[in-house]
């Protein structure tokens, strides 16, 4: 048969036959016209084989030449617990595209600028020839970094000393004004004629006041996160706890001030929104003094209580110059060494998509310039490109006590994370092994108070991006109530792993994988262990099973619904445990199929059922009062003539979610 023939027959070119017969194992020369039969029909025949073979080997060649990408030997990278995929890909020297495909075998959709957790980049890493490990783990534990920077202040000479501008932050409840404080702020104290007056939120801003600087934390997109407030706290030298006239001490209030009172920082108290007809300041007032043991300096006490309006700027120049007072009081420790290398903590991080990872530094000792290596937990990030002030303006230094945008991070440090230059120098990175399996999961907000016994629903989301699992939290965690919570135990990226089985049969959690697949021998851990994992593709159907496994835990109040009283007047029929029985409706209604207490006189008897009802031979569903009934007790045959059969119902009242 001719090869053009049998190249039609196939669906494929000549040439193309000519080159894939000798890989198939004919000796069929390049340039061969013809075939001879029995070869061709054996061909034919076992073409969806014979292609099949082929395809696999083509795929099998591919794959090596994009494994040429590869390291050759195994290559050992330092990572943070979480990386973007563009770091993560310098870090080991192989094509971004490489990552994202190896990403994507493993279920994680990602692009170049998200972020993948630490577990994920050790499941990858092991086709792409890395030998991942952990660059030292995050401090979690806030003291720890307190520490680091008290540690770097205490190192300092007292003489190199210098006073240096109060850091001052503003909590307390939600919508009780905090952002139109520090706007108000912001906008009225602006120095006036100055390049540029308006101002660009990097999470800190600086004022002048008397000739004086003071920096103010701006942060609240991190209010949702107790924990990231209380390291507010520890930045801040001075917190204004703003409290809503109109509404007074509400939970985030109390939060708020304990977390001022745990980071023992000095505090003043802004009484908001005085301009509405509702505000009460003395009552705002009282409840301060029960609720929160804060005494007002006019009712003797010490803590200023200024009453403001962030909307109309009423009091705002007199709270002001309040916390320039506290300042004063405070100027002994507001010192630092401008001379030294730079130590600071991240007020806020974000990857951008033209500029790439971003931080803002809020300097707190010696000063950060253009050059520096930017070193957080002894792993160096990158090095300052740039620095921007709030104003957006370019700086070539940011001293003490100054905020400063950075750009030149190869990765984003988290918001809390200290920043240490002087640490660069002598960097050595800490091999810490992971235990395999027990995922390093990304960090979640929920908090663990041992006192809260509130019933939990406790989950563990898998997600295929970031930003999935953050959406996820943020809604689960607005179905929280006073009487059931849900509790993130871990959230992370990619496929269900052995570790989250580990983890949620550990934990009594179930698993919820949203966009994110299993594999059979996961499915069978499943089965094993019991647990339940939930796999979902639209986020409403995920927040909605967490729902109704809130409402399961949710017990019901019975509720009892007196419906009347009847006096035995008969007992026409006993039986063992039932009762006939005839009587007059003394008050209320009876209804039948309901519950009833057997009374003598003032003593309860015994309780039971009553299963039908009758009025003058006739079955009815209910017997109005002074009318005469005959009805079936079921329960204890103990009822007589005289007793008062009182019929109720109960109700279970079910919270809705
Ligand atoms: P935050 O959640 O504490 O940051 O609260 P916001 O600053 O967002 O304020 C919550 C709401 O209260 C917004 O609608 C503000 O416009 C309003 N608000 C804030 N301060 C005042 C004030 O002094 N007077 C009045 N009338 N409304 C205010």
């Amino acid at each position: 048969m001719n090869i053009t023939e049998l190249a039609r027959i196939l669906r494929i070119s000549p040439q193309e036959l000519r080159d894939l017969l000798p890989q198939l194992g004919f000796a069929i020369g390049q340039k061969a016209i013809k075939v001879d039969n029995n070869t061709a029909k054996k061909i034919i025949k076992d073409w969806p084989f014979l292609r099949r073979q082929w395809e696999q080997k083509k795929a099998a060649e591919a794959i090596k030449k994009q494994d040429e990408v590869l390291p050759k030997e195994k290559k050992t990278i330092f990572i943070p617990k979480v990386i973007t995929v563009r770091a993560y890909a310098e870090l080991a020297g192989i094509p971004v595209n490489r990552v994202l495909a190896e990403l994507m075998k493993n279920g994680v959709f990602t692009s170049i600028n998200e972020k993948i957790d630490f577990d994920t980049a050790l499941i990858i890493g092991e086709n792409l020839n890395l030998d991942v490990q952990l660059a030292e783990q995050r401090v979690e534990d806030n003291e720890k970094e307190d520490k680091k920077l008290e540690a770097i202040l205490a190192n300092e000479d007292e003489k190199d000393l210098k006073d240096r501008p109060p850091v001052i932050v503003v909590m307390g409840h939600v919508d009780h004004g905090k952002t139109k404080l520090l706007d108000s702020i912001r906008s009225t104290n602006v120095v006036a004629g100055e390049a540029g007056g308006i101002t660009q939120h990097i999470g800190a801003y600086q004022i002048t006041r008397k000739g004086r600087v003071l920096t103010f934390i701006d942060t609240p997109g991190h209010e949702a996160f107790t924990a990231m407030r209380s390291r507010g706290a520890k930045v801040a030298d001075i917190a204004i706890l703003v409290v809503a006239a109109d509404d007074g001490v509400k939970p985030q209030t109390i939060e708020a001030f304990r977390i001022i009172e745990a980071a023992k920082i000095p505090y003043l108290v802004a009484m908001n929104k005085i301009d509405k007809p509702t505000a009460d300041i003395n009552r705002t007032k009282q409840e301060l003094s029960t609720q929160l043991n804060i005494t007002p300096e006019d009712w003797g006490g010490k803590i200023i209580c200024a009453p403001i309006s962030a909307k109309d700027g009423t009091g705002i120049e007199e709270l002001l110059d309040m916390v320039l007072l506290v300042a004063d009081t405070e100027s002994a420790s507001l010192k630092a060494n401008p001379d030294a290398d730079a130590a600071g903590t991240v007020v806020e991080s974000n990857v951008d998509k033209a500029a790439g990872s971003l931080a803002t530094i809020l300097v707190q000792n010696g000063t950060l310039r253009v050059g520096d290596q930017l070193c957080f937990n002894e792993v160096i990030y990158g090095k300052v490109k740039a620095l921007k002030n709030y104003k957006g303006e370019d700086i070539t230094k940011a001293g003490p006590s100054t905020p400063a945008k950075i750009l030149g991070l190869k990765i984003c440090p988290a918001v809390g994370d200290i920043l240490n230059v002087g640490a660069g120098e002598k960097v050595k990175v800490k091999k810490i092994k992971t235990s395999s399996g027990a995922a390093d999961v990304l960090p979640t907000t929920t908090e663990d108070n041992p006192e809260d016994k509130t019933p939990k629903v406790k989950v563990i989301i898998k997600t295929d991006f970031l930003g999935s699992a953050e959406a996820i939290e943020e809604s689960l965690l607005k179905l929280n109530n006073e009487k059931v919570k849900v509790k993130i135990i871990a959230k992370g990226l990619g496929y269900i792993t052995e570790g989250d089985i580990k983890r949620a049969e550990d934990s009594g959690a179930k698993v919820l994988g949203f966009n994110v697949r299993m594999s059979p021998a996961i499915e069978t851990l499943v089965r094993e262990k019991q647990v339940t994992v939930k796999l979902f593709s639209i986020i409403y159907d995920l927040i909605r099973f967490v729902k109704e496994e809130m409402q399961l835990l949710v017990k019901p109040e019975i509720n009892r619904v007196e419906l009347g009283r009847l006096k035995v007047l008969a007992v026409f029929r006993t039986e063992n445990n039932s009762q006939i029985i005839g009587g007059k409706v003394l008050d209320g209604e009876i209804k039948n199929n309901s519950l009833i207490d057997v009374k003598r006189g003032d003593d309860f008897i015994v309780s039971g059922k009553l299963t039908r009802l009758q009025a003058g031979k006739q079955d009815v569903e209910q017997v109005g009062k002074d009318e005469e009934a005959g009805l079936k007790y079921e329960g204890k045959p103990v009822v007589v003539v005289g007793d008062v059969l009182q019929v109720y119902r109960e109700e279970r009242i079910i919270d809705k979610i």
